[in-house]
This record gives structure tokens, C-alpha cells and sequence, in this order.
């Protein structure tokens, strides 16, 4: 007789779906066995998209200057013990060249809601990096903006944008964000990228305080709906010196088996394997590709300026020693029969650029 969670699994792997209840059950219950099962199927679905190329995107944290309070986040504006620092155009544009002399052919533009990066300084900085790398995408992660911003930033030639929902619950996301901070502008903003035209992205943090399995099973039903071209998901790390110092971080084995759901229920989804997951093992980041995540980021950040991108405590690659991510990763990949590849990585099958009208 087989028990209820190995039934639950071999039907996610026939139908690619559960209904949200047995999502829920599934994350409960799961065995050892009904997760081995579920990444042996992950990793046989990418392979037969992505075959073993493992997409790369440089990372730029331009800014750690923010608008916001997220409660779990490290550079929320309450955080007055954090020195604060934010990259000029030109010195994005002098990191970006190097990136794409090391092979880098996406730049994700990663910040605070800084109000430093309005369109008038950002359109130009997009039209120059598509310029002079006309093979390489630019993704934008810079949170909300309005729907003619993006619609602006999309024109001025960024290809993709990555806005973590954060949670698909609306009570739940309300525990995690200030009373300023609504759930529906989220969702919203996610629509109007898509619309826009833009690659998107959503996500959320594995282990978030207060998380439950119906919210997880919420997200893997908002993620088969809104079938999103990225999907960051990473464990919840507490920082310092935030409200959320004493909540516990999320687990590897949990962040590794979602990443085999979301493979399983999406299968040409661009998955990360995030630094996140790298900061609570060791090999972090080579247990989430072989989970089935095909993609990962490393930074391209100027090192004097990692240590103070700090969303969470003990965030690696800061140091001088990793100044150069993209070789310790390729090696990393390479150790697990995945090759690193010098190309934008787009989505498979998924929408070609609409150009501008
Ligand atoms: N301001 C941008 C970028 C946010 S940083 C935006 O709003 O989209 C990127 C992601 O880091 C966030 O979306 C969040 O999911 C994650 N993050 C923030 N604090 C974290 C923490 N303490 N542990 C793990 N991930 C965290």
C-alpha cells in the first residue's frame, strides 16, 4: 500500500499539477523517497529543456539605499547601523564591462527602492548597456515602480524583470511588510510587467516567519498560474538587525525540494539556485541544481561594496578572495557534470521581445 504522500507525488509528476490542498499535504508529508523521487524527475525535465547548461547572470547590487521597512530584509530604511552606498552609472557600466569580458551575457540590476535611480538616470544607462553589448540581456530588480516606469524602462531595452511576490497570501504578506507595503500593488506590478512585455520573475522566501504549508501551497498554485519566466526562491536568513533577528532560517532540504516542485509543475521556468542557499551550506548552490534549479548568479558587485548589500547575516562572496565568482561557480558546476555557458539563457519557449510600438 502506498501511502499518501508517494500517491500525491507520482501524480505532480503525471498531471504537473496538485490542487492547492495537495500541495499543502505533499509539503507536510513528504518522505525522504517522495523527495529523491521528485528530484530525479526535476533534473530529468530540465535536462530535456536545458540539456546540462547552466545559465548565468552577473549580479549588480546598485544600491542598498530603501524606501522600505520589509521586516525581514537587512538594508530596510530602519536599519541605521547599515553604511549605506549606491553605484553610479559609470561605475555599473565599468563593472558590466568586465562581466562581459568574463563571459556574462545577462546583468541583473539589483537594488533598494532608491529614489537615486529614476527613469530620466535609468533609460539612458539601459540604451548605453544594450549598445555596447548588443548579445547580452539587462534584467531590472528594483521593486515598484509605477506602470509607466516600467513601460518606459522596457522601451529604453531592459529584456526582463524580477519582483518576488514574496508570498501569494495576503494576511501572511502582511506580517512580513509594513502597513505602507499592500500585497495588491505587488500582484499588480507583477501583471503589468507581464503585460509590459518584460521576461518576469517571482519568488518567494522559504522559511519566512510565520510561513505555513497552505502559504507554500499557495505560491506553487500562484507560480502554475501565472507560469512566470523566473522563479527566485531561497531561504529566509535572519539579519541582525532587523524585527526578524530571532526567527529561524529556512532549510535546505525544504528550499531544494520546492526548487523540484516548481521544475516539475513549470518545467521551462528559469530557476535559480540562489546565494541564499549558498549561505546556509556550503554546497548550497550545487544541491539546488541538481534539484533541478538551472541557473545561478554570481556577483559582479565591486567587492568594497558587498559587505553592505546585506539582506541577511554571513551573506558569502564578500570577501577579496571571491572577487572573481564566476570561476569558483563554473568549477562548482563543472564538479557536478553541469557546464556554465556563455549565452543570454532565455526562457525556453517562452515569448520573443514585442518590440516597442
Ligand atoms: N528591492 C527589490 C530587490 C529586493 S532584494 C525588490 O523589492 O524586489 C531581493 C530579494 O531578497 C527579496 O525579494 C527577498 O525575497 C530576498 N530577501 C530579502 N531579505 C532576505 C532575508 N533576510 N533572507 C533571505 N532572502 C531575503
Amino acid at each position: 500500500m502506498s501511502t499518501a504522500s508517494a500517491v500525491l507525488t507520482e501524480q505532480l509528476i503525471a498531471a504537473h499539477a496538485l490542487p492547492e490542498e495537495g500541495y499543502a499535504q505533499l509539503i507536510r508529508e513528504h518522505t525522504e523517497e517522495d523527495a529523491l523521487r521528485l528530484r530525479d524527475e526535476a533534473v530529468r525535465l530540465r535536462r530535456a529543456i536545458y540539456g546540462n547548461a547552466v545559465y548565468t547572470r552577473g549580479l549588480l547590487e546598485i544600491s542598498n539605499i530603501c524606501k522600505n521597512d520589509c521586516l525581514y530584509c537587512g538594508i530596510r530604511r530602519s536599519n541605521k547601523k547599515l553604511e549605506r552606498y549606491r553605484l553610479r552609472p559609470d561605475e555599473i557600466l565599468a563593472s558590466a564591462e568586465k562581466g562581459h569580458a568574463l563571459g556574462f551575457r545577462t546583468f541583473v540590476l539589483q537594488g533598494g527602492e532608491d529614489g537615486y535611480y529614476t527613469d530620466e538616470l535609468l533609460i539612458p544607462l539601459i540604451r548605453e548597456m544594450k549598445a555596447r553589448w548588443p548579445d547580452s540581456a539587462v534584467t531590472l530588480s528594483l521593486g515598484e515602480r509605477t506602470d509607466e516606469s516600467y513601460k518606459a524602462l522596457y522601451e529604453a531595452g531592459a529584456d526582463r524583470y524580477l519582483l518576488r511576490h514574496e508570498t501569494a497570501d495576503a494576511a501572511h504578506y502582511a506580517r512580513l511588510h509594513p502597513a505602507d507595503m499592500s500585497f495588491e500593488n505587488r500582484m499588480r506590478c507583477l501583471q503589468t510587467l507581464r503585460e509590459t512585455g518584460y521576461q518576469v520573475g517571482c519568488g518567494m522566501m522559504v522559511g519566512s516567519p510565520f510561513q505555513t504549508a497552505e502559504h507554500l501551497a499557495k505560491d506553487l498554485h500562484f507560480i502554475k498560474t501565472f507560469q512566470p519566466d523566473m522563479c527566485g526562491i531561497g531561504p529566509f536568513i535572519p539579519h541582525k538587525d532587523t524585527p526578524f533577528r530571532d526567527k529561524s532560517a529556512g532549510t535546505l532540504a525544504l528550499t531544494c525540494f520546492l526548487l523540484s516542485v516548481i521544475r516539475l509543475i513549470h518545467p521551462p521556468v528559469l530557476l535559480p539556485a540562489t546565494t541564499a542557499l549558498g549561505t546556509i551550506h556550503p554546497r548550497g548552490r550545487e544541491l539546488g541544481i541538481a534539484s533541478g534549479a538551472n541557473v545561478v548568479m554570481p556577483n559582479l558587485t565591486p567587492v568594497r561594496f558587498r559587505e553592505q548589500y546585506a539582506l541577511y547575516d554571513n551573506k558569502i562572496c564578500t570577501g577579496e578572495e571571491a572577487a572573481e565568482c564566476r570561476g569558483c561557480l563554473e568549477a562548482r558546476m563543472t564538479s557536478i557534470g553541469y557546464e556554465i555557458v556563455t549565452d543570454r539563457g532565455d526562457v525556453k519557449g517562452g515569448h520573443a521581445r514585442r518590440e516597442p510600438t
